[in-house]
C-alpha cells in the first residue's frame, strides 16, 4: 500500500488521513505543532518547521506522494518536496491560489467572471483604483487572508487612507463589491489521467465571517448548477490540477450570473457534507487522486445541511450525538477558543 504525506495537521488533515485509511492508504502528517488534531489518527507524523529542509527531505523519503491541507505552503517548501516525490496538487495551483492578484488575473485570462479588481501597492494606487472601481468596494491583502481577516470594506473614497492602514499597508487588491444573492461553492476533483468530477454546488452562509452552514441542494436550477460545475472543472483542468479543490462563487442578484470569488487548493469546509451525503467523500476523493487512483462518482444520495461547531457554541455534545440522521464530527481540539472550528455536524434527509 501507498503512504500519503500530508503537510498540515488540522482537521482537514485529520479527515484526509481517516478517509485514506478506508482504502488502506497510510498517512504521514508533517506539522510544526505538537498537538495537531491529525496526529491522533495518522500512521506517522513529523513535528518540524515547514522551512526545515532536512526534515522535509526525510518526510518525502518516507512517503509515495505529498499533499497539503492549507494553501500557504511556502514556495521553497513545495519545491523541496516536489524534487523528491509527486506534489499533488502542484506548485502552480499553490502559486495561483496564494495570491489574490494572481488568482483573479488567472480567472480573467480564462474569461471567467470575477469582481472588478485592481492591484494596490500604495495609497496612491488605492486612490486611483477607487476612482476606477468606485464604492462600495473591498480592499484585501493579496496574501494570507482567511475568514475575512486582512480585508476592509470601503464605502466612500474619503476612507482610502484609513483602509490602507487597516490592511497594514501591505500589497493588496481592491475589489468592486458584488451585489450577490447567494454564495455557492463547488468541490471538484481531478485525477492524474485528467478526469474531473464535481460535486453538487452547496449554498453557503457565514456568521462572523466564518462559514456557518453549507446546504445541498443549493436551491438553484439545473442550468446554474451545471454552469458552476463547468467553471470549477475548467479551472481544475487549466491548472493541470490533481486532487480536490474548492471554488467559491457568488450568484449575482439581478442576472443570477456566476462570479468566481476564490479557490482553495485543498479539501474545503463547504464540502464536509459529502461525507454523509455521497458514497465517497471529498476527503477520500482527494486521497484517491493524490495516490494516482481513479476518482469515484461525486453523485449525492441525500440532501444535507452541514453546520460548523465553532468555539464554545456547543456545550451539549451529547444532544447532538443523539440525533439519529446526523454525522457528528469532533476534531479532538482541547481548547475552545472563540472562532476556532471544533467540529461540525451534517444532518441528512432523503433526496427531495
Ligand atoms: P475564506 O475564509 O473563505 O478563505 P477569505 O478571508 O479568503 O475567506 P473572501 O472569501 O475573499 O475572504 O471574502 C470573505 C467574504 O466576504 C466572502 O465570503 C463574501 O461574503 C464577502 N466578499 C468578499 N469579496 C467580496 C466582493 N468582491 N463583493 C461582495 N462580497 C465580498
Ligand atoms: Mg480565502
Ligand atoms: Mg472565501
Amino acid at each position: 500500500g501507498s503512504t500519503i504525506g500530508i503537510l498540515g495537521g488540522g482537521q482537514l488533515g485529520r479527515m484526509l488521513a481517516m478517509a485514506g485509511a478506508r482504502l488502506g492508504l497510510k498517512s504521514h502528517i508533517y506539522c510544526p505543532d505538537a498537538d495537531s488534531p491529525a496526529f491522533q489518527v495518522a500512521d506517522g507524523h513529523t513535528i518540524a518547521a515547514y522551512e526545515d529542509q532536512a526534515a522535509l527531505e526525510a518526510f518525502a523519503a518516507s512517503v509515495d506522494a505529498v499533499t497539503y491541507e492549507f494553501e500557504n505552503v511556502p514556495a521553497t517548501t513545495a519545491e523541496i518536496l516536489a524534487r523528491h516525490k509527486p506534489l499533488r496538487p502542484g506548485a502552480r495551483a499553490l502559486a495561483v491560489s496564494q495570491d489574490r492578484l494572481t488568482e483573479k488575473t488567472f480567472m480573467r485570462d480564462l474569461g471567467i467572471a470575477t469582481a472588478p479588481f485592481a492591484d494596490v501597492a500604495s495609497l496612491e494606487d488605492l486612490k486611483a483604483a477607487l476612482s476606477d472601481i468606485g464604492t462600495p468596494s473591498i480592499l484585501k491583502t493579496r496574501r494570507f487572508g482567511y475568514d475575512g481577516k486582512g480585508q476592509t470594506r470601503i464605502d466612500t473614497a474619503d476612507d482610502a487612507a484609513a483602509a490602507w492602514q487597516a490592511v497594514g499597508e501591505t500589497p493588496s487588491i481592491l475589489e468592486g463589491f458584488v451585489d450577490f444573492e447567494a454564495e455557492i461553492s463547488v468541490i471538484v476533483a481531478r485525477d492524474t489521467d485528467g478526469h474531473v468530477a464535481a460535486y453538487d454546488p452547496a449554498r453557503n452562509a457565514h456568521r462572523n465571517h466564518i462559514l456557518d452552514t453549507s446546504t445541498v441542494p443549493s436551491g438553484y436550477d439545473a442550468t446554474v448548477e451545471a454552469e458552476a460545475r463547468t467553471l470549477a472543472e475548467k479551472i481544475a483542468t487549466e491548472l493541470d490540477y490533481v486532487g480536490v479543490m474548492g471554488v467559491e462563487l457568488f450568484v449575482t442578484s439581478t442576472a443570477r450570473k456566476l462570479v468566481v470569488n476564490e479557490i482553495a487548493p485543498r479539501v474545503h469546509n463547504s464540502g464536509h457534507w459529502t461525507t454523509e451525503a455521497c458514497a465517497v467523500s471529498q476527503f477520500e476523493q482527494h486521497m484517491r487522486a493524490v495516490a494516482g487512483w481513479p476518482l469515484a462518482s461525486p453523485a449525492r444520495h441525500s440532501d444535507a445541511v452541514m453546520t460548523n461547531l465553532i468555539g464554545d457554541d456547543v456545550t451539549d455534545w451529547l444532544s447532538l450525538a443523539r440525533e439519529p440522521q446526523a454525522g457528528l464530527h469532533l476534531y479532538g481540539k482541547g481548547d475552545a477558543r472563540p472562532g476556532r472550528k471544533m467540529g461540525h455536524i451534517t444532518r441528512i434527509s432523503p433526496k427531495a
